[in-house]
């Protein structure tokens, strides 16, 4: 595995692979990587020619009092992984490499889309991860980019703005990777206490139960949400941000259940933000 830090070695040691039409997937992440991370390298691996995986914590896509000092960072760890799945470029930039002084150029995705869910308690986070990532594009020019459904919005995000800038990349979504006991995992799971990581599976499995009721028949999607907002609710220590039923691709709200519907959760366990969802086939 070669390991890179700057633009123009990322994009040297690309070179051989664009002009002799070898395929590249790229798997952009902020590091700290896991099962959920290994599960997107490997569908990179089996469908490219060379696997490219970023590691960056990207600062404007956190807001002035989120975790961006406190986010976890192992990069020896990270290397192993990446080794130990056949990676072949990880590209772990400096700040300074992707925003110089000067900066000041963003890529946003306008409309309801980036305004609901996340986007209502977080305002700019899918600007910023529009920018990094339509950043991370162009330096590696990737034939294939690939993104865990567990961040369903930014998904969505991302596929959109590919769309609309014709990018011509296909953007894979992946299915979400959990521990044994249902927890959606997450570089942030290190944050919960123990009794928090004990409660923590409640959330999955109200999700789980809401896919039953539907897969019952139960076709009103408020009663539903509230379903899963009472069972969140009843978690010692747990502050809903939003349960909402929304259409997987455009994330608007849906009140009759119809084709594949997304049920998403952000919750507070103390001071750790949890986001997990679930897809159910109506
Ligand atoms: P992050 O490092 O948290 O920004 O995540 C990098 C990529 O890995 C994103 O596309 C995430 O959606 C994806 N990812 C994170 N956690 C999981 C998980 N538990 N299952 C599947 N994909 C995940």
């Amino acid at each position: 595995m070669q390991v890179v830090h700057t633009k123009v070695e990322l994009r040297a040691a690309l070179k051989e692979a664009h002009t002799t039409g070898k395929t590249v997937g790229l798997v952009p992440t902020m590091g700290y990587l896991h099962a959920g991370h290994a599960s997107l390298i490997r569908r990179a691996r089996r469908e490219n020619d060379v696997v490219v995986v970023s590691v960056f914590v990207n600062p404007t896509q956190f807001g002035p009092n989120e975790d961006l000092s406190a986010y976890p960072r192992d990069a020896e760890k990270d290397s192993a992984l990446m080794r130990a799945e056949g990676v072949d470029l990880a590209f772990f930039p400096p700040v300074e490499e992707l925003y110089p002084p000067g900066f000041t150029t963003y890529v946003q995705v306008e409309g309801p889309m980036t305004a609901t869910l996340c986007g209502r308690t977080r305002p700019g986070h899918f600007r910023g991860v529009a920018t990094i990532v339509s950043k991370l594009f162009h330096l590696a020019l990737p034939d294939r980019a690939y993104f865990g459904q567990k961040d369903a919005q930014q998904l969505a995000v991302i596929e959109q703005m590919t769309r609309d800038l014709d990018l011509g990349i296909q953007i894979v979504g992946c299915p979400i990777v959990r521990e044994a006991d249902g927890l959606a995992m997450s570089s942030r799971n290190v944050y919960l206490t123990e009794t928090q990581r004990a409660q923590a599976p409640g959330i999955a499995r109200a999700l789980f139960e809401a896919r039953e009721m539907i897969r019952d028949g139960r076709r009103d999607a408020a009663a539903v949400v509230e379903h899963v907002k009472k069972t969140i609710a009843a978690i010692d220590s747990a502050a809903i941000d939003y349960v909402s039923m929304v259409d997987p691709r455009t994330l608007g709200d849906l009140e009759t259940l119809s084709g594949e519907v997304l049920i998403a959760v952000a919750v507070k366990l103390g001071r750790t933000r949890l986001i997990d969802n679930i897809r159910v086939e109506v």
